[in-house]
């Protein structure tokens, strides 16, 4: 945005060899077999306002979109099943629970430009929030003040119809009975029902291709291997950049960080001055659970025992909602979950290039504690072995068709990527605590710092995780206007 504006943009990337950070793709397994290392699904590309903008599918992005969206089956038998077709999510929820998710989404289809504006955009989001009708806030709520399992059972009756919601929020650090927590569920929800987790053809590194030839045309540069270190400052305002090699690079433009904040405000930030209470907030910041990721080279598809998830692009492993408390219970209390929850992602099932004819790839994640007393690498392969065996569960036979897998422990995942630090993939926690006016620091929370022409503009900021890229399309803009005004 800023490079189409007119501006001179370089992008400083500390990865040696690609840019994109966790929206990327490799062969990580065996030769042919291509896995997202991070961002998989991406169901905010058709509402994202930045991505309208930018015109990802002008830039080559192709989109394939899975029969189902995300299943949510148990080894009793028993799925819940979101898909597009909001007649068939009905008749996979059955009855009365059909019933309240056809009322619910005849609302959210009506109300959904507008929400995803209000809640996308930058705070106050006073004009977007004047376009919904008195009623319409009323009802959304009711969703934004409840806890995830709370808002579930008051909806639906059945086991398997009650688990959705929670096990969404999940994907985050957010437990079911947490306290305003049903809303990142039923956003999860409601976007895999209007658009679907769609998968770009190639790889998630497709949308990041994209990003680059975005930039290019407006005449930005990348460069690889650029590690930035600190901001030098005189008289209060940015005058260089410079990088672990020691390098300066002069700037006479804003600065945008799409960093973890607490790097920005502590590393980067470290010759500003900042107030006691944002050194506070910063030293005490409270980061997401830790990530666990396997990723699998199958010899067929998964063979699982319920038909809806041989057919969806996300199935989630959570039996009950009390599964899921117990899980959540035993992350925060530091330990290795037993069960451990699962996402689990077929984007071979609608993308034929990520892996050779008659193979699949397959991906999962689960949250752990970033830390282990022990370490990591005496825990990976046994934890692993964890995972596989909840999928084996669900699909007996799943076993015999690995040809091999790459297990990601939270320390990997902030190896290749700073931001993910101890495999927080939220950009902090995603507790209410650390959210709207709040993230990651009041009243920073316009993308501005205390340092004139520095802006953060990562996942660390709102809206906050995701694939949506609005945090650094809001960034971008509050920059803009500050220049515009000339700040
Ligand atoms: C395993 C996993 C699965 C996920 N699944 C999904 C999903 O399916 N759908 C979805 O929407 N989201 C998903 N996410 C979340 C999503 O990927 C992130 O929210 C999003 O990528 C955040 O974007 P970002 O720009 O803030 O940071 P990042 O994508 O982390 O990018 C930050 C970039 O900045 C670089 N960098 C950091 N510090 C410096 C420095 N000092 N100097 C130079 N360069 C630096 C990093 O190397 C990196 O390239 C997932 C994340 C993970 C890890």
């Amino acid at each position: 945005m800023l490079a189409r504006s007119g501006r001179k943009v370089l992008v400083l990337e500390r990865h040696p060899t690609r840019a994109g950070g966790a929206v990327a793709s490799e062969e990580a397994t065996l030769p042919g077999f291509v896995h997202d290392v991070g961002a998989a699904f991406f169901p905010f590309s058709r509402v994202s306002p930045a991505f309208a903008a930018l015109d990802l599918e002008g830039a080559g992005v192709e989109w394939a979109k899975a029969p189902l969206q995300s299943c949510h089956p148990a080894p009793d038998g028993t799925a819940a099943t979101l898909s597009t077709d909001d007649d068939e999510t009905a008749d996979s929820f059955g009855g009365a629970d059909g019933d309240a998710w056809r009322r619910q989404m005849a609302w959210h289809r009506r109300v959904e430009p507008r929400l995803i504006d209000a809640l996308l955009g930058p705070l106050p989001a006073l004009r977007p929030l004047m376009r919904l009708l008195p009623v319409d806030l009323l009802r959304f709520a009711a969703v934004a003040l409840s806890s995830a399992a709370g808002f579930a059972a008051r909806r639906f009756r059945s086991e398997a119809a009650r688990r959705v919601l929670p096990g969404l929020g999940l994907h985050a650090d957010v437990g079911p009975d947490d306290r305003f927590g049903a809303a990142l569920g039923y956003m999860l929800a409601t976007s895999a029902a209007t658009t679907g987790n769609v998968v770009p053809v190639g790889g998630a590194g497709a949308i990041t291709a994209a990003l680059l030839r975005r930039l290019t045309d407006a005449g930005g540069e990348v460069r690889l291997g650029a590690e930035a270190r600190r901001i030098l400052l005189r008289d209060g305002r940015p005058v260089a950049v410079r990088l672990a090699d020691g390098e300066e690079i002069p700037v006479r433009g804003p600065i945008l960080a799409d960093t973890d904040a607490v790097f920005l405000y502590q590393q980067l930030l470290v010759d500003a001055r900042l107030s006691g209470r944002v050194r506070r907030r910063m030293d005490r910041f409270r980061r997401g659970w830790g990530t666990f990721k396997v990723d699998w080279a199958l010899s067929g598809p998964v063979p699982w025992s319920h038909p809806d998830a041989a057919r969806s692009a996300v199935v989630h492993a959570g039996d009950s909602v009390d599964d899921l408390r117990r899980f959540t219970a035993q992350v925060r209390a530091g330990d290795l979950p037993d069960h451990p929850y699962l996402v689990i992602g077929q984007q071979s099932l609608v993308d034929a290039s990520r892996a050779p004819p008659g193979c699949h790839t397959l991906w999962a994640y689960s949250h752990v504690p970033s830390h282990l007393p022990e370490g990591w690498p005496a825990r990976r392969e046994a934890f692993a072995d964890r995972v596989e065996a909840r999928i084996e569960g669900l699909a007996p036979g799943f076993r015999e068709r690995i040809r091999a897998r790459r297990i990601v422990t939270p320390p990997d995942l902030e190896a290749f990527d700073p931001n993910l630090v101890g495999g927080d993939l939220g950009g902090g926690t995603n507790a209410w605590t650390n959210q709207l006016v709040f993230r990651p620091v009041f009243p920073y929370f316009r993308y501005a710092t205390p340092v004139p022409g520095v802006y953060l503009c990562s996942s660390y900021a709102h809206p906050g995780g995701g694939v949506h890229g609005m945090c650094g399309f809001n960034a971008a803009h509050a920059a803009l206007r500050a220049r515009r005004g000339g700040a």
